[in-house]
């Protein structure tokens, strides 16, 4: 069986970033529920950092990704600049191919450009996010868009199952599932 990991970054007690009334958790949390959803009714066996708004620890999180074929952790980016925006996935070298599909895939969704010059890929060490653990661990930090921009925020509600399925399909196509 092929065993795919989507975990969400924030959700119990910890709200992520904020913009507003919405925050990264609920964000994470919903996204990865969204995907998880389409990867169980294409017959992948998925483990998840809880269902509905629950969301365990990183290091519980982090535990799911040894004998997962792919790991993926839903974050969104911020930034105090309201302006900034794109999609980027932060990983190890091995999983560079598989990022640059993951933003293309959101990137196409939602009209966002794909951030940096390798296809959304950042090495681990670049980001400011402090759950590097998940990457260190073999896992893929998927920061879908700027909850801190408006525009992105909108197009995300409007457009958020298309995004969850199209990530869905990337996964099943890459884990050949
Ligand atoms: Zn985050």
């Amino acid at each position: 069986m092929t065993v795919v990991t989507i975990t969400a970054g924030h959700g119990g007690g910890d709200s992520g970033a904020v913009n507003g009334q919405i925050t990264e958790a609920q964000i994470a949390t919903d996204m990865r529920n969204m995907i998880a959803f389409y990867l169980e009714r294409d017959g992948l066996v998925v483990r998840t950092d809880g269902e509905g708004s629950k969301n365990q620890a990183l290091k519980e999180a982090i535990k799911l990704i040894r004998g997962s074929k792919l790991a993926v952790e839903i974050h969104t980016n911020s930034f105090y600049l309201p302006t900034a925006q794109g999609v980027e996935a932060l990983a190890q070298p091995k999983d560079e191919s598989i990022c640059r599909k993951l933003c293309k895939a959101v990137a196409d969704v939602m009209g966002i450009p794909i951030r940096g010059n390798r296809g959304g890929y950042k090495a681990e060490g670049s980001g400011q996010h402090s759950r590097l653990g998940y990457v260190r661990n073999g896992g893929i930090i998927l920061e879908l868009f700027f909850i801190s921009n408006p525009k992105e925020l909108a197009i995300y509600h409007s457009k958020k199952w298309l995004v969850a399925r199209e990530l869905a399909k990337v996964i099943k196509n890459y884990v050949g599932g």
